[in-house]
């Protein structure tokens, strides 16, 4: 909500007076399928694990943190080595508090007022609410009507505009479409003609079956992979997201960062995350066959759903505005994501039990 107005006192950067603050509704009670959390709960033998090493970076809390995050870095390349075949190390990897605050250090570093950022919408709409806060022009460019990037038309678009920062989430949220590696190459190779860093926003990539851009590095050195423990690893409250790229990308965020931004409680428990990488990852394939089951769902009542690659559905064709069918599900429990796009609604993937109650209520909704 916009606050409508400011008291007097309060110098306020004129610009941000009639900004509503990001917020998606956290409701007690009720069955939260809006904001693509991973639904399943850490394995116990993690808990145990993670709390027996807390407590001894408990005792050393009066130590500030190691300002560069260095074993948990260096733990992420090995990740993303293992499973893009991409030779990493920590020297390509930068980890925040979120990928949120990546995409603000990249923002910080690379964008400001004489630096034009475009993405292609409809997206994730944290992008051009960083650059608005950041003072960085932003560009909409579009996407097709089943929600794909017109290779064609955006080459064009990004030699027209000559940004210096272009975004793609992939998959992408709120439609779940990926663009294919074949596209993101193109992508990369127009972006590097203007000079522009490519932003690759894969906070879903593990739901997906598409090659990551991460194995673009090698040829594209201004490529930018932007990762989140939020999803895949079921670690939304952990807060721990990351880039991949060039050292010296690294470098410009080492600049940014607030000294001492990621607390040792932070870079502990991630760290052990990724010790348990499987066992974290464990629910992956359920949620992908949960999504098929949801899809078919949506199709039965009759209405449609954008192929997704991601942890959650957009889907149309049911009749009245979506805030009425939202409110429609809320009022039998369940809250799902209207997310302001005409016609359609979003619904996260949950467990298999919420998703029977998702279920059980679209039928009556449907009807
Ligand atoms: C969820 C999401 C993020 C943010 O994740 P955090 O790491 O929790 O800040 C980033 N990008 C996209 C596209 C997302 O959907």
């Amino acid at each position: 909500m916009v606050q409508s107005q400011w008291p007097y006192w309060l110098p306020l950067r004129a610009d941000l007076r009639n900004i509503s603050p990001y917020g998606a509704p956290q409701i007690e009670g009720v069955v939260a399928l809006n904001t693509n959390e991973n639904p399943f709960s850490l394995p116990q033998e993690v808990i145990d694990e993670m709390a027996t090493r807390l407590r001894e970076v408990i005792a050393g809390l009066n130590r500030y943190p190691d300002r560069d995050a260095l074993k948990l870095r260096t733990k992420l390349a090995e990740y993303i080595s293992a499973t893009t075949g991409v030779e990493l190390d920590s020297e390509n990897i930068w980890a925040a508090n979120g990928s949120n605050e990546i995409l603000q250090t990249i923002f910080l570093a690379c964008g400001g007022p004489d630096h034009l950022a475009i993405g292609f919408t409809p997206s994730y709409s944290v992008h051009p609410l960083i650059a608005q806060i950041t003072k960085t022009p932003w560009f909409a460019g579009t996407r097709d009507q089943d929600f794909a990037i017109d290779v064609t038309s955006a080459k064009k678009l990004i030699r027209e505009k000559s940004p210096h920062l272009v975004f793609i989430a992939t998959p992408n949220n709120p439609s779940g479409s990926s663009t294919p590696i074949a596209a993101l190459k193109e992508l990369a190779e127009a972006a590097g003609s203007v000079g522009a860093l490519l932003i690759v926003d894969e906070a879903y990539a593990e739901f997906s079956d598409e090659p990551s851009a991460v194995t673009l590095l090698a040829d594209f050195p201004h490529v930018v992979i932007v990762r989140t423990m939020s999803k895949a690893f079921a670690f939304a409250g952990a807060r721990t997201g990351y880039f991949v790229a060039k050292p010296a990308m690294v470098a410009a965020a080492l600049v940014t960062r607030l000294p001492y931004h990621l607390s040792s409680l932070t870079q502990a428990a991630a760290q052990t995350a990724l010790d348990f990488t499987p066992a974290m990852q464990s629910e992956i394939r359920v949620l992908v066959s949960e999504r098929a089951r949801v899809e078919s769902a949506l199709k039965e009542v009759g209405f449609t759903s954008v192929p997704s690659a991601a942890n959650f559905l957009l889907f149309s064709g049911f009749k009245g505005e979506p805030s009425a069918v939202w409110q429609a599900f809320l009022d039998r429990g369940i809250l799902i994501r209207d997310i302001g796009l005409r016609g359609y609604l979003r619904v996260t993937i949950g467990t298999p039990a919420e998703n029977d109650q998702f279920i059980a209520a679209l039928r009556e909704i449907a009807e």
